[in-house]
């Protein structure tokens, strides 16, 4: 049996509780069980805890297996959540229109219980792997932080969220100074332990869950700030600043200091849906780029306009 710390959750859905009970009893031994008895509590649950697997049956009152499966992968939340249909319909058309709607694979009724074992056991191994992938493919390879390709993400879902709250967001990019000349002194090993110092500190200064820092490329690392505004990205801002001068990393080829420093941009905006949030993006990269003018070792700001609607 394994740990409960790690026993994979598996969602049964069947509106007769004696056909949930048959199931939860071939694999709780080995899963953290959960239930649902209709399409509704179903979703409802998948999004809150997320399980590993849900095994769904087709035939139920109301909202059926086909309609939980499809709203299941229309959701961002729900979508990569493995789906089994289990039914006592068994034609291959049927089994086809499941596999269309995104399942996974189809365990008929009558159950035979170590073919169920076996699928479940399968499709949970493909899920841990899957999940390590999706990990790997979120994650910079030298600094442990999230990569680009989270940051474009994240930033899609924020600017959408803001959209639709109407609350200020955020945008702080931040860019190492001098540090070609500290690859060529120090070589590029040393140069990658200054990312990494640089990435681990950055991180430990990001306090609330909605906020994300990343590696944007090279030398630069960027912060998505949902819900804050102009003020609050300015106190970011100059913290970043003012810690990486305070590690005192040493820099003999830096053109303004004896340390490793950064420059700063950052940008606000309330979203409008005429604009993108790579806009955002640019509007603080362009401050970026004025910190860099104006001497190096400081920070550069910005609100960008949004264009609301009048409240009429
Ligand atoms: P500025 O103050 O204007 O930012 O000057 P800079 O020298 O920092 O800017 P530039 O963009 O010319 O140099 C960036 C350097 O960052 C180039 C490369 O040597 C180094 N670099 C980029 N990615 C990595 C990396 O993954 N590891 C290491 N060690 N160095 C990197
Ligand atoms: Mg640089
Ligand atoms: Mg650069």
């Amino acid at each position: 049996m394994q740990n409960s710390a790690t026993q994979h959750k598996i969602l049964i859905v069947d509106d007769i509780p004696v056909n949930v009970a048959l199931l939860a009893a071939i694999l709780s031994k080995d899963h953290n069980v959960l239930s649902a008895t209709s399409g509704e509590m179903a979703l409802d649950m998948a999004a809150r805890e997320q399980p590993d697997l849900i095994l769904l049956d087709i035939m139920m009152p109301g909202m059926d297996g086909h309609e939980v499966c499809r709203r299941l992968k229309s959701s961002e939340t729900t979508k990569n959540i493995p789906v089994i249909f289990v039914t006592a319909k068994s034609s291959a058309e049927d089994e086809a229109y499941g596999f269309d709607l995104g399942a996974v694979d189809y365990i008929t009724k009558p159950f035979h219980i170590p073919v169920v074992k076996a699928r479940v056991r399968n499709h949970l191994s493909l899920k841990v792997k899957t999940d390590l992938l999706e990990e790997i493919a979120h994650i910079d390879g030298l600094t442990n932080i999230p990569n680009r390709r989270r940051f474009d993400e994240t930033l899609e879902n924020e600017w959408g969220r803001a959209l639709r709250s109407k609350n200020p967001l955020s945008l702080i990019i931040t860019d190492i100074d001098y540090f070609k000349g500290f690859n060529d002194y120090y070589g590029h090993a040393g140069g990658d332990q200054c990312l990494y110092s640089v990435a681990m500190a950055l991180s430990s200064l990001m306090h609330r869950s909605s906020d994300m820092v990343a590696r944007y490329g090279g030398e630069e690392f960027v912060a998505i700030l949902p819900e804050t505004d102009l003020n609050g990205a300015a106190t970011l801002a100059e913290y970043w600043r003012s810690v990486i001068e305070a590690m005192q990393i040493p820099h003999a080829k830096s053109g303004i200091s004896d340390y490793v420093t950064v420059s700063v941009g950052y940008a606000s905006t309330i979203p409008s849906k005429d604009q993108l949030p790579y806009v955002l993006l640019g509007v603080a990269d362009e401050m970026l780029y004025q910190a860099k003018d104006s001497g190096r070792n400081r920070i550069c700001g910005k609100q960008m306009e949004s264009h609301l609607p009048s409240s009429s």
